[in-house]
């Protein structure tokens, strides 16, 4: 039961990658170890708290020499508003999230909060103002309270509750034989997809974290755990700075902005609605995803 001692401390000795699909974001990441690539810098500040107003200004980014993955790309991400990336696969969406998190510096361009550039600030500063939620919800061997508090391990219990309710996770929670005591198996076994990405929404809850960084789920989930999740999420979202990237109508429907990615440029930004009637890339994959026009009823 090495692991339900202070969590926290021994994950910040480990290097964890969540699955080949997440490419290089890892869970939890203020509690892992940088990427060899990527340094603080001898002067670094204090990132001061802010809005959380995320500007991505003329990036073009490579991960390996004379393969460019990002060319050209300014985005904007508001304080309070949820904006969405779509795209084919390959695009350049999760690279935007790593770039965010400062996995990897950008080859060309900078990454703004609040107007500093975010290889000057601290990296816990820096992760302080985040959080992530991704498709694999990487669970550690220990019980489900501890599993909801890596995210802060200074929360009390009645914190650890709250997060839960918010991410409507408490109600299994409950129902599971020790309650929050529960141990959870090896990586969570014996909990569904939804359950497992419940509890990593009560861990953003938890954490309070200005800007949200969202890998919504791709695989298909029962239609009960897909409205809780959806419920959740529209929490969680509220007042903060959302990028999602989006696989999912009902987000796509609901963000205040969508980027449109193609072959690591923006090719196109608006609402759904405006996307829609310029009739151009989003128009394609929109009708290709979702399933032609029937899916723009209720298209604001
Ligand atoms: P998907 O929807 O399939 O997740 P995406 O739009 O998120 O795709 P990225 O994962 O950002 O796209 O990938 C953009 C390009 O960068 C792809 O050509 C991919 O193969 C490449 N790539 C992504 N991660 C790495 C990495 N760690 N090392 C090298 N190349 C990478």
């Amino acid at each position: 039961l090495l692991m339900a001692y202070e969590p926290a401390k021994r994950l910040s000795r480990m290097r964890v990658t969540i699955e080949s699909k997440m490419v290089g974001v890892r869970i939890m990441f203020e509690l892992l170890d940088q990427p060899e690539t990527i340094s603080e810098a001898e002067n670094a500040t204090t990132l001061p708290p802010g809005p959380g107003k995320m500007e991505m200004r003329n990036l073009g980014f490579a991960y390996a020499k004379d393969k460019r993955v990002l060319r050209d790309v300014n985005l904007t991400f508001e304080p309070g508003k949820t904006t969405a990336l779509v795209g084919p696969s390959g695009a350049g969406k999760s690279t935007v999230l790593n770039l965010a998190m400062r996995l990897y510096d950008p080859t060309e361009g900078n990454v703004l909060i609040d107007g500093q550039d975010i290889r000057d600030v601290t990296f816990d500063s820096l992760r302080a103002r985040m959080s992530f939620v991704g498709q694999g919800t990487f669970l550690f061997s220990t019980s489900v309270m501890e599993n909801i508090r890596v995210s802060r391990p200074d929360a009390t219990d009645e914190e650890v509750y709250e997060a839960a309710r918010a991410a409507h996770a408490h109600e299994f929670i409950a129902k599971l034989d020790e309650g929050y005591e529960t141990q959870v198996g090896e990586n969570g076994t014996f909990l569904s997809g939804g359950q497992r990405q419940r509890l990593s929404i009560a861990r953003a809850f938890l954490r309070r974290a200005e800007i949200l960084l969202l890998d919504e789920a791709t695989s298909a989930l029962d239609a009960d755990s897909e409205a809780l999740i959806k419920d959740a999420l529209r929490e969680v979202t509220k007042d903060v700075t959302t990028i999602v990237i989006a696989h999912r109508l009902s987000t796509v429907l609901e963000a205040d902005r969508i980027y449109v990615m193609e072959d690591g440029r923006v090719v196109e930004f608006g609402t759904a609605r405006e996307l829609l009637d310029h009739g151009g890339v989003f128009k394609r994959l929109f009708d290709q995803q979702f399933g032609g026009s029937g899916g723009m009823q209720g298209v604001q």
